[in-house]
């Protein structure tokens, strides 16, 4: 039996003042804030992360950061540390996602030792993994995930993986309107798991969340859901929008 509770998370990116922030967050409190069927979770800018969290209170929604430094303080200009999250009542960190891989420069390796650090500090991780268009194209679709996931979960522990959350989010379905189908979400789905199994072990596999990232919408939560491996969605567009943003998670 899939013991897998679905998440659904939402990932505002570079959106929403600190009082639109606040007044979204109010009103997904107010729409989703008490509703367990489904964990969930969403993720403002950092400016907004604070009154978020209190805007929140009283409600089962979580918190996460869409990115963070890897070290806890220093001399580095513009970042935001695994502390300083925690600090503003973060739970979660979406590291490795494909626009800060694409457009600010992140590696393999710096997304693992954020994933390593943020586990270390009590964060859990949302690592992202996933292929351009160009990439599945070429027939390396496979091999761009397996490369990402294994340099991601570098030097990380059964434990540590117990405190993961995957989500494969293929480029060329963020903000395209483009979703994967479902079959082939949970075609690579599969794949990810099974890497999981060799990778760790196979219960360990078999309790990971591994969340689908990409255009996803209430009209297509639900037949994405029906399939045995997803475990739950990375909401980019969709979750700037209250209504929509719950129908997502009262799929
Ligand atoms: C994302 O940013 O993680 C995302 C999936 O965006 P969208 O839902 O807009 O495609």
């Amino acid at each position: 039996m899939n013991a897998r509770r679905p998440l659904i998370a939402g990932n505002w990116k570079m959106n929403k003042t600190v009082p639109e922030a606040v007044a979204l967050a109010a009103r997904l409190a107010q729409a989703v804030g008490d509703f367990e069927q489904r964990e969930v979770l969403v993720a403002p800018p950092f400016t907004a992360l604070l009154e978020v969290h209190r805007a929140l209170a009283g409600s089962r929604i979580l918190l996460a950061a869409q990115n963070m430094h890897a070290e806890d303080a220093g001399a580095f200009t513009g970042e935001v540390s695994p502390v300083m999250l925690l600090s503003v009542g973060c739970t979660h960190a979406i590291l490795g996602h494909s626009e800060r891989r694409q457009l600010f420069g992140e590696t393999d390796e710096s997304v693992n030792r954020k994933v390593l650090q943020a586990v270390r500090k009590g964060l859990r991780p949302i690592l992202c993994v996933g292929e351009t268009l160009a990439e599945r194209e070429a027939g390396r679709a496979r091999t761009v995930v397996e490369t990402q996931l294994k340099a991601g979960l570098n030097s990380l522990t059964r434990e540590d993986l117990s405190r993961i959350i995957l989500a494969y989010e293929p480029v060329w379905a963020i903000g395209t309107g483009r979703t994967a189908t479902p079959a082939q979400a949970q075609e690579m789905h599969g794949f990810i798991r099974g890497l999981l199994s060799g990778l760790f072990d196979p219960e360990s596999a078999g309790a990971t969340r591994i969340l689908y990232g990409g255009s996803v919408k209430p009209d297509n939560i639900s037949e994405l859901m029906a399939e045995p491996d997803i475990d739950g969605a990375l909401v980019g567009g969709a979750s700037l929008k209250a209504e929509d943003f719950e129908k997502i998670v009262k799929f």
